[in-house]
């Protein structure tokens, strides 16, 4: 049977929930509710975790390159979904055609590789003196994804957690669950053993707390906010879960003293208004030298019409609505906030009528002071905050001064964008207009997180360590 919307997937099948209840699937774009998936309950969560834990011993015995010729044979099937990926991302989210087809879809296609790739030649033994050292699979993985990349977090765990060996009970966020049930789906179709993958969605105080406090979980791989991240992680350690956390960001983007700041635009606008600024490594602040800062706005404001919103359908626009109501408002009391804090708006105004779509227009604050809460807090829209240093040492202790540490970007001379690069706290440092390497570990500093995606590191997060001494005289 192929996948239902109304159903949640457990060893092997698509099954009704216990609960008997829906939540219902908003176009942010129109408001149109246009698809319901089961409000899950701890009950279902116990059912995955008896399948999840029942296929363990068995999946984990697989050898390393059968689970690979399984994981290639998902991967082409999960390919053949691309127009139904995109087409829900689109309602779903609220993405514009062109970036869900890019970067909701596709770039998931080149993760799923490169992890298969990465896997291929993975080494997870290893001989000490004394000992032979082998990474092991940690067992049960709950994997608990927020909205805003709806199929982009769940690949980062699910297929290094079950390349692995482990076992995986997904729970996506409650707002854009749909994109999950293509790529289960494609793990059905494929023939991987029924308790491998069980998908149950809901919501993250009855679904996600279950699996937080459920004993047969071993691990709790987690991307969402830092808030619910702390809270969550304080539930898992009840019972000594592995934690893996993918949270929040206020990244920062120094902008070195330079003759003309037009070549920069293009990397910090496409993080910080592309998804419409929901994007946790999104350059929410950026550093610029204070005597250039008429130059600056100059630029800004020269480019910031290109970014235009609106009906995502469309291929001419670059930003789609925010993904929901609550989304709206919270941008909107963010930028109202800025006001009240003395910062002036240099684009963008208070949205106030969603009658017809949660659209925010692309906002830059400039008179920023790093103290205030726009500068501090995740605001998690199209809303930038310009702030200015009077040298490199003051940039880089601005960048430095925020709870957050998930990702940040120098533009200037390579060499000192690199010496100014190894001294600012984030995960990851882009330099100019390098483009991301997907085999790169991807994770946060400080408040970012704890724990690695992407690549080797990514696969190896899903694993621990077990040493058998061996060197015996018998
Ligand atoms: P969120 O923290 O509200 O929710 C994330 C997930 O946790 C959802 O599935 C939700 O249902 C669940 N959840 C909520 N409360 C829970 C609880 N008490 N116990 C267990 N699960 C619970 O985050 P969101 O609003 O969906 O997503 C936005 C946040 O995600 C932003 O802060 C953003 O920076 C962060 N994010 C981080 C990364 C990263 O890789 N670092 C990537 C994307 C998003």
């Amino acid at each position: 049977m192929s996948y239902d919307f109304e159903k949640i997937y457990i060893n092997g099948q698509w099954v009704d929930s216990d609960s008997g209840e829906f939540i219902e699937v908003e176009n942010p774009a129109t408001l149109e509710h246009f698809a319901r998936v089961p409000d899950g309950n701890a009950n279902d969560i116990d059912r995955a975790a008896q399948a999840a834990h029942a296929a363990l011993a068995a999946w984990s015995a697989v050898p390393l390159q059968e689970r690979i010729v399984l994981m290639k044979k998902m991967l082409k099937l999960f390919e053949s979904y691309q127009d139904q990926i995109v087409e829900l991302e689109v309602k779903e989210l609220g993405s514009p055609v062109e970036f869900a087809t890019e970067s909701h879809c596709l770039y998931q296609y080149t993760r799923t590789r490169s992890y298969i790739e990465a896997a291929e030649s993975l080494v997870l033994e290893k001989s000490l003196p004394l000992s032979q050292v082998y990474r092991e699979p940690i067992g049960v993985v709950g994997c608990i994804t927020p909205w805003n990349y709806p199929l982009g977090q769940v690949v980062q765990k699910v297929i290094p957690a079950i390349l692995m060996g482990n076992t995986v009970i997904l729970k996506p966020s409650q707002h854009t669950p749909l994109t999950c049930y293509l790529l289960v789906d494609a793990f059905d179709k494929a023939g991987f053993p029924a308790g491998v993958i069980n998908l149950v969605t809901g919501r993250g105080s009855k679904v996600g707390d279950a699996i937080a406090s459920h004993p047969l979980v071993n691990m709790v791989s987690f991307t969402g906010s830092t808030r619910v991240g702390i809270q969550l992680s304080q539930r898992a350690l009840e019972s000594l879960k592995h934690i893996s956390l993918e949270l929040g960001g206020k990244s920062p983007f120094i902008w070195l003293p330079m003759k003309d700041y037009a070549p920069a635009v293009s990397k910090l606008f496409s993080s910080i208004f592309l998804n419409s600024g929901q994007t946790c490594t999104a350059f929410s602040r950026l550093l610029v030298p204070e005597q250039d800062l008429e130059k600056v706005k100059a630029t800004l404001l020269a480019h910031v019409g290109e970014y235009t919103v609106g009906d995502p359908t469309d291929s001419r626009n670059k930003l789609g609505p925010l993904s929901s109501k609550a989304q709206f408002e919270k941008v909107a009391s963010y930028i109202r906030l800025g006001l009240e804090e003395g910062a002036t708006l240099l684009s963008g105004e208070i949205p106030t009528d969603c009658s017809k779509g949660y659209y925010v227009k692309p906002t830059i604050f400039t008179n920023v002071k790093n103290s205030m809460r726009i500068a501090r807090e995740e605001i998690f829209g199209p809303v930038l905050c310009v702030i200015t240093y009077k040298d490199v040492e003051e940039a880089i202790a601005i960048a430095n001064d925020t709870p957050y540490g998930l990702n940040a970007a120098v533009y200037g001379p390579k060499d000192e964008a690199m010496a100014v690069a190894r001294r600012i706290q984030a995960g990851n440092v882009y330099i100019n207009d390098a483009p991301r390497d997907v085999l790169a570990p991807f994770g946060g500093y400080k408040q970012s997180g704890i724990g690695r995606e992407g690549g080797v590191a990514g696969l190896l997060e899903f694993t621990q360590l077990k040493a058998i001494f061996n060197h015996s005289s018998y």
